[in-house]
């Protein structure tokens, strides 16, 4: 249930509401809103009584909540959420933003060449694994600590800010130090340990959508951080499995529209795990641009052949530049 205050409510009254919220047995959660205050009522199993929720003083209604997902859903919150990462803004009207560069971090000369490309190639955000899950132990698994050096050496010289993904709880505070949003890959959508901790870090966090995970499935992940107290999430697509062999994963543009609808939290598309061919990258983000995500995440290399790992999704920094190219032409038809 959500619980509409008057717009110029009290304190007092605010306070009053929670009170009564917890001695029906539930937890109260604030959404703060430019336009309204409301109380989420979360934690009852089956429908709110509101007959006295409703008599407070302060409380224009009370609105059911028809989905499971409360916080992450557009019945609690109508106005798109916008991520703010130093100068960069994902969601909302803002320009489709361009994070980009390779699937692991390698040394930190060929790395930062990689991150100077990617930046003067368009992209306002720079996307290097320190730790990669591998599905053999006998893969290359990332640099690790010496990647992370790397990618704070990425923010401090170029000011790029930085995405990287964290596997476990242990890593958060190590990570913080140099990373900008922590991402949650798709294997680890639901481990969700890594969720409580992550809702607490103070970061954004970019959640991949988990390899068979159904859009409730993805949009309850995305509510245990928001409940946790972590309001920046970037939703991820990056392809689900099915039967097709003739793509590493079957990029599910289709959810996008679906997550704009239902979700007020920014979403984007990795068009390079989606399909792991790099000359169908550009044509599936030109097409994930097209239906609404608000941003790419790119596989970018200058010798993608030589990238450490996912060589054969890794596009060139040309192929790149026809992406932001693209985006650009994409938002002037949206203004036409
Ligand atoms: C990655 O981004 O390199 C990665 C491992 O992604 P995913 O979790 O989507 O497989
Ligand atoms: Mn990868």
């Amino acid at each position: 249930m959500l619980i509409i205050m008057e717009a110029n409510c009290t304190v007092a009254q605010v306070s009053a509401v929670e009170d009564c919220v917890r001695n029906m047995g539930y937890t109260p959660l604030p959404v703060p809103g430019p336009s309204r205050t409301a109380i989420c009522v979360t934690g009852n199993r089956g429908p709110v009584d509101s007959s006295l929720l409703s008599q407070l003083s302060g409380v224009v209604e009370c609105i059911r909540v028809t989905k499971p997902y409360k916080l992450v859903g557009r019945e609690v919150q109508p106005e798109d959420t916008v991520v703010r990462v130093g100068d960069v803004r994902i969601g909302g009207s803002n320009a489709a933003v361009v994070m980009a560069g390779p699937c692991s971090c390698e040394t930190e000369a060929r790395t930062m060449a990689i991150a100077r490309a990617v930046q003067k190639a368009g992209a306002t955000m720079f996307r290097g694994g320190a730790f990669k899950p591998r599905t053999s132990p006998y893969e290359f698994r990332g640099l690790g600590r010496e990647a992370l050096v790397t990618l704070a050496k990425v923010r401090s010289e170029l000011g790029l800010p930085v995405v990287s993904e964290v596997m476990d709880s242990e890593s958060i505070p190590m990570m913080a130090e140099c990373v900008d949003v922590f991402q949650v890959g798709t294997r680890n959508m639901q481990n969700f340990s890594l969720l409580n901790s992550l809702a607490k870090c103070g970061k954004p966090v970019l959640l991949k959508r988990g390899l068979s995970a159904s859009f409730e499935e993805w949009m309850m992940a995305a509510e245990y951080l928001l409940s946790g107290g972590n309001r920046n999430i970037i939703l991820c697509e990056r392809g689900i499995r099915t039967f097709s062999e003739h793509s590493r994963n079957t990029l599910d543009l289709n959810i996008v529209p679906m997550v704009r609808k239902v979700s007020h939290l920014p979403v984007i598309v990795d068009p390079s795990h989606g399909v792991g061919h790099r000359e169908r990258v550009r044509p599936m983000a030109r097409a994930a641009l097209a239906c609404g995500a608000q941003g790419l995440l790119v596989e970018a290399h200058t010798n993608p052949a030589t990238s450490y790992t996912d060589a054969d999704q890794t596009v060139d920094i040309k192929t790149l530049e026809g992406i932001v190219r693209d985006r650009d032409y994409l938002a002037g038809l949206e203004k036409a």
